[in-house]
């Protein structure tokens, strides 16, 4: 083992040059100092570079750690510390400054026990400080961060079991106090009951792992108001102790509240409050797969559309929530109500029965009667139709319950409005299904927007030309709402369905009459409609006849009236009243179709009608068909000995005109003779022939 008191100088020299330390030697009482090489070194400079006096290190020396570096050794020489420890900044060469270490202390002292000597080392620590510095940036960010968050910090001591709670979450839940401490059981009482369970649970994370654990809870502050917290939770682990809980809040109610907000608004009709469209047909599908008896209820109001053209659209918006504040006023709590778009609502009831459905539609059918129009609109009140469909099966699909709803809603606007009718399968299958309430609800309005057209036929007296006698059967056309002609065939059997028939029928004679009145009164032509037969048995059909007459002044005899042989014979009593009035005014009365209903010619006995028409299908294929040609050539001969005429319909070919002439059938229609067209242009063309003198018509 080497001798200690061996090391000489150049060995103490060598260990502090690797060891990166400078020394400084300095006697007090001559004042001078000596920098080692390494001092010197660390500030750049070379042997003999610096004049070395004992206040060299203090010129060099940072102006902002001067006092502090030299208090820290007046306090050593002063006795009062055991040594000096400091750390300043010297300035290097190049101009930059050096953070440095600076230790040391008394190394000699004379007899009276007063400092001579002293010396110490310097080791630079810059990288250090810089470390140092970046962290406390980091750390200033990371609390900028947290404030501007609105996050505060607690934690959980797990050892001590006590808890901290920094001032932004004393500050989040309302606690008065100015000590981070706060008893552990504290966080517990605030905690809303509904969400208690939950939020402990959370809280007891899972200790010694990295997991991090996001809760949200509520919490009722002291004054009573409910506050939402978000809090990231963490186990942290602590060499020292078993660790401790590290968790952030922060107050998410606001956020809470905006999120709510969406969610009803993503729900919701922003106008009326109601449920919107995808709401209810959400309600409505969790509703059917229960498969518990339910109703959906499709409110259609009517005359809106007019009301918003008459009154404006802010009328209209104020009828709108004026009706959904009334339907959900007179609405039992269980049933949900919704605004589908425009004006249409639907209602979702639960657990019910007819007679319960029956209660609410009359309810809310005078809750909209009642709406405020406001004061623009006050002679004229809302109503609506509803359609009504009972749900029982769990797999009805919710855009069929609706259809159903809605096609029974069709239906009361087809009966006239303001009303509501049940839907059921039976009505609606049949004649055009669905569609068929559609298409008598449209028909309705077509006769009040212009879209029910009047067309005519010639009827022709075989062999003559039309001009001698210039009858017309009166048809009726429907335009479609995107244009497309629908031919009576398939909106007549819907409107007699949905019980319009009459009110259809009325039109046309209305209609016809009022456009062409004159002519009828100047004898240009002569009319025939057809009727249906609910307009065959309405008591005040003539009543209503007579009053357009009087009104028009077209004569009695230029109109007539073609009644199918099946409602005749279904509506017996009504038909031959009809016919008795009919001949008593002069009317001329066909019966039309005749053939096709194949009931007994005894029928035609009791109905002295002025002439029967023969049903297309025994003419159309006459030519080829000897049955055919027998059943015509029957009838016909009946209708002779009864003294009334016939008429052939739907003659196409005119080998079926000459079969029919040589039959001795009098009159004919056809297209072959003409083709139905707007009843105005037959009138014009009748009424410039009847105007020609009688020699020179054609
Ligand atoms: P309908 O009374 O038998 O009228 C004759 C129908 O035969 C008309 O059909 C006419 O266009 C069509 N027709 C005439 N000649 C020919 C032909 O040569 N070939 C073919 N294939 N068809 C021909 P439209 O106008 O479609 O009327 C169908 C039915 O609708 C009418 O049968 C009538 O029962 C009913 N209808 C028409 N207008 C009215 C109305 O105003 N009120 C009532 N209640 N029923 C009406
Ligand atoms: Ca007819
Ligand atoms: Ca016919």
């Amino acid at each position: 083992m080497a001798d200690r008191k061996n090391r000489n100088g150049e060995f103490w020299e060598l260990a502090l040059e690797r060891a990166h330390l400078g020394v400084w030697d300095w006697d007090l009482a001559s004042g001078d100092c000596f920098y080692s090489a390494m001092w010197l070194q660390m500030l750049g400079y070379g042997e003999g570079e610096l004049v070395e006096t004992s206040d060299l290190w203090l010129q060099l020396t940072h102006p902002d750690d001067r006092e502090r570096a030299v208090a820290s050794g007046e306090r050593h020489i002063a006795g009062q510390t055991d040594s000096i420890e400091t750390e300043l900044r010297l300035k290097h060469k190049s101009g930059h400054w050096v953070w440095v270490l600076d230790r040391g202390g008394v190394v000699e002292r004379d007899a009276g026990g007063r400092p001579v000597r002293l010396m110490g080392v310097q080791t630079d620590i810059t990288k250090q400080k810089q470390a140092e510095h970046e962290l406390e940036q980091v750390n200033v960010r990371f609390r900028l961060a947290l404030a501007a968050s609105g996050t505060g910090i607690w934690h959980h001591d797990l050892a001590a079991r006590k808890s901290y709670w920094d001032e932004r979450t004393r500050e989040i839940f309302g606690l008065v106090a100015d000590t981070d401490e706060v008893s552990s059981d504290l966080w517990h009482s605030y905690l809303h009951p509904d969400d208690r369970d939950y939020a402990e649970r959370a809280h007891k994370v899972p200790l010694q792992t990295q997991k991090v654990v996001a809760v949200q809870y509520r919490i009722i502050k002291r004054d009573g108001e409910v506050r939402h917290i978000e809090s990231l939770i963490r186990f942290i682990a602590d060499a020292q102790s078993s660790g401790q809980i590290l968790g952030t809040v922060r107050d998410i109610t606001e956020a809470k509240q905006r999120e709510q907000e969406l969610a009803h608004a993503a729900d919701h009709d922003a106008l009326t409050g109601l449920l919107n469209r995808a709401a209810f047909d959400r309600l409505l599908a969790q509703h059917i797969a229960t498969a518990r008896p339910l109703a959906v209820f499709y409110v259609d109001l009517d005359y809106f559309k007019a009301l918003n053209d008459f009154a404006g659209h802010a009328a209209g918006d104020l009828a709108l929530k004026s009706v959904a504040e009334g339907i959900l006023g007179c609405l039992p709590p269980s049933v949900h109500a919704a605004r589908l778009g425009g004006d249409e609502f639907a209602l979702l009831v639960p657990d019910c029965d007819a007679a319960q459905a029956e209660r609410i539609a009359g309810a809310v059918l005078a809750a909209i009667r009642d709406a405020d129009l406001g004061s623009t609109a006050t002679s004229r009140k809302l109503a609506a139709s509803i359609g009504i469909a009972f749900i029982a099966d769990a797999n009805t699909a919710v855009a069929d319950a609706l259809a159903c709803a809605d096609d029974a809603c069709y239906a009361a606007k087809a009966a006239g409005r303001n009303r509501f009718a049940v839907f059921s399968p039976e009505t609606t299958s049949g004649s055009g299904g669905l569609n068929a309430a559609r298409l008598a609800a449209d028909t309705v309005d077509a006769m009040e927007d212009g879209r029910l057209k009047l067309f005519g036929q010639e009827i022709h007296q075989l062999g003559k030309p039309w001009d001698e006698n210039r009858h017309v059967e009166v048809l009726a056309r429907l335009v479609g709402r995107n244009g497309r002609l629908i031919p009576p065939d398939e909106f007549i059997p819907a409107a007699e369905r949905f019980g319009i028939a009459s009110r259809l029928d009325r039109w046309i004679i209305r209609t016809a009459l009022s456009l062409h009145g004159p002519a009828l009164k100047s004898g240009a032509l002569t009319l025939g409609f057809n009727l249906s037969a609910q307009t065959l048995s309405d008591p005040q059909l003539w009543d209503f006849v007579d009053a357009v007459i009087d009104e028009t002044g077209a004569p009695h005899s230029g109109i007539g009236f073609e009644i199918t042989e099946t409602a005749a014979v279904t509506n017996f009593t009504a038909a031959e009243q009809f016919v008795r009035k009919a001949r008593e005014r002069r009317c001329r009365v066909s019966l039309d179709d005749f053939g096709a209903g194949m009931s007994s010619f005894e029928y035609l006995r009791r109905f002295p009608v002025d002439a029967i028409k023969i049903d297309g299908s025994f003419i159309e294929h006459i030519a080829e068909s000897r049955f055919d040609r027998e059943i015509v050539s029957a009838i016909s001969g009946i209708a002779k000995s009864l003294g009334c005429s016939v008429v052939a319909e739907k003659i196409e070919e005119q080998d079926a005109l000459d079969i029919l002439r040589d039959m001795g059938v009098a009159f004919g229609q056809g297209f072959l003779l003409h083709r139905p067209e707007p009843l105005q242009a037959i009138v014009a063309r009748a009424s410039a022939q009847a105007a020609l003198p009688v020699g020179r018509q054609a």
